[in-house]
């Protein structure tokens, strides 16, 4: 076990701080890396504000599950990372790896139950409660979970492609956006834009859907053909029954009927955003007419991470991002609640 320094919060009404954290001891198929940069997603706003009551925040909390950084040493199992190289891990960790799930490399829906998220997830493994995530100087993370970085990208924008970039990837890849598709995204923060940056490279005819007037330039400049606001009845209404598919990354309840009534016949509506409280029930006849389909998905599997991290390799595609030194970790949340990111925060760890 090592002491390593982090940023946590004590409970779900203070400030992230400063702190130390244990590292477990590099195992036979463990690998150690240096955290260069870690990206800042809503997610870690919700845990670290203990916002979701399924999933109860441990506290202290470390959040942090966009992850890049420089191999320092690797256990005496592991073959495809050697000290020096780069790295990165996102969501998860662990999983039971022999259930039909992990076999089909879609490890985030473990059929177990085993899936060891990056931070405030029991592990057995660990010498602490719960797993603790980026915001902090290295990790040790199983070799299975370690991704190969692209070594032509800036690092600062690849750190975002391991949480909000495959939660947006796994979902158009599934529901098959691509030429001749019309596919909406919803909310243009941290998933969103790497949305539209895909469902753009896939070929999909790709519309934005924000409440921020202010971001109609960037939409378009990151891919979107068209941007609709939200908010705009008679600008929403122009598009009924036309959309083939609509990720919906908002990280508010909301009403989700808007949405429905611009699917197609069996068009789909895909939710990622994992607000605190529930969206209202929608109307099932919204559902029922158009044998529409209500959705959900959640990150994606460590072998589509790799092809989404090579791919973005060969297309030189990253998130656009703001980079923060850590003690501007508690400013940056605020902004994240405000919409005000572009678009997504990526903290300087080495900083730290
Ligand atoms: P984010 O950067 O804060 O972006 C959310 C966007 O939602 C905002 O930029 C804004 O876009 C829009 N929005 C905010 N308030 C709104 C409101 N009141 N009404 C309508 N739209 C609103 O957050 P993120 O990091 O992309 O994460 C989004 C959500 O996905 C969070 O709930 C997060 O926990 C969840 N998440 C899920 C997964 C998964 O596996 N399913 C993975 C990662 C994150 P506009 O300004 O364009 O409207
Ligand atoms: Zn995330």
């Amino acid at each position: 076990m090592t002491n390593v320094r982090a940023i946590s919060a004590s409970s779900a009404t203070s400030p992230l701080s400063p702190s130390t954290i244990p590292r477990r001891a590099v195992g036979p198929d463990d690998v150690e890396f240096e955290i260069l940069y870690c990206g800042v997603c809503h997610s870690d706003l919700h845990t670290v504000r203990n916002e979701w009551s399924a999933w109860p925040t441990v506290y202290p909390c470390v959040p942090g599950h966009e992850i890049v950084g420089r191999v320092t040493k690797v256990g005496a199992a592991v073959k495809r990372f050697k000290a020096g190289d780069l790295a990165a891990t996102g969501c998860m960790v662990d999983s039971c790896g022999t259930c039909g799930s992990c076999r089909e490399g879609l490890e985030q829906y473990c059929d177990t139950g085993a899936t060891v998220f990056t931070y405030n997830a029991p592990d057995p493994k660990q010498t602490a409660p719960v797993t603790y995530g980026g915001y902090s100087k290295s990790i040790v993370v199983k070799e299975h979970f370690v991704l190969k970085v692209p070594a032509n990208l800036p690092l600062p924008g690849v750190a975002p492609l391991l949480c909000a970039g495959i939660t947006l990837w796994s979902p158009l890849k599934h529901w098959q956006a691509g030429p001749g598709k019309k596919v909406g995204i919803v909310g243009l923060g941290g998933l969103g834009h790497m949305g539209v940056k895909f469902a753009h490279a896939f070929g999909a005819h790709t519309v934005l859907f924000t409440t921020s007037a202010s971001k109609v330039a960037d939409g378009k400049r990151l891919g979107a053909d068209e941007v609709v606001i939200s908010r705009d009845a008679d600008a929403m209404a122009k598009h009924v029954r036309s959309f083939d598919l609509i990720v919906n990354t908002v990280a508010v309840s909301h009403d989700l009927d808007p949405f429905l009534n611009l699917l197609r016949r069996d068009g789909t509506l895909v939710l990622v955003g994992a607000p605190e409280h529930a969206h209202p029930s929608p109307n099932v006849f919204n559902l029922i007419f158009a044998r529409r389909s209500l959705a959900g998905s959640g990150i994606g599997g460590i072998a589509e991470t790799q092809q989404m991290l090579d791919y973005c390799g060969a297309k030189g595609i990253t998130s656009d991002i703001e980079l923060i030194q850590p003690g501007q970790i508690n400013t940056a949340y605020e902004r994240m609640l405000k919409s005000d990111v572009k678009y997504r925060f990526v903290i300087d760890m080495q900083a730290l």
